[in-house]
C-alpha cells in the first residue's frame, strides 16, 4: 500500500526555468515559497 507523504514546507531559490518548474510541480503536494532576486541586484 503506497505510503501518503504529510506536507513539507519546502523553499526554492532562483526564478529560472529550473525553479520555476520545481515549485510548481512541488507546489501540488508541499507548502513552496519561491525565493526571487529583486531587479536592481542583479
Ligand atoms: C546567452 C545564453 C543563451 C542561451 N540560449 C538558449 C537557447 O536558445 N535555448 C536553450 O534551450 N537554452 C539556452 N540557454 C541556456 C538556458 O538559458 C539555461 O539552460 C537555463 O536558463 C537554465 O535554467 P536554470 O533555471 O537552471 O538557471 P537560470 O535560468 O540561470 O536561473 C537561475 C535563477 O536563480 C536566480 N538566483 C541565483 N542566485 C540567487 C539567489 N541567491 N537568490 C535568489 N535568486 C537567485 C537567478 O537570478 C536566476 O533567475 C542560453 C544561455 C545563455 C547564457
Amino acid at each position: 500500500m503506497p505510503q501518503v507523504q504529510p506536507a513539507q514546507r519546502i523553499a526554492v531559490v532562483g526564478t529560472g526555468i529550473s525553479g520555476l518548474a520545481s515549485a510548481w510541480l512541488l507546489s501540488q503536494q508541499h507548502a513552496v515559497t519561491l525565493y526571487a532576486m529583486p531587479f536592481n541586484t542583479w
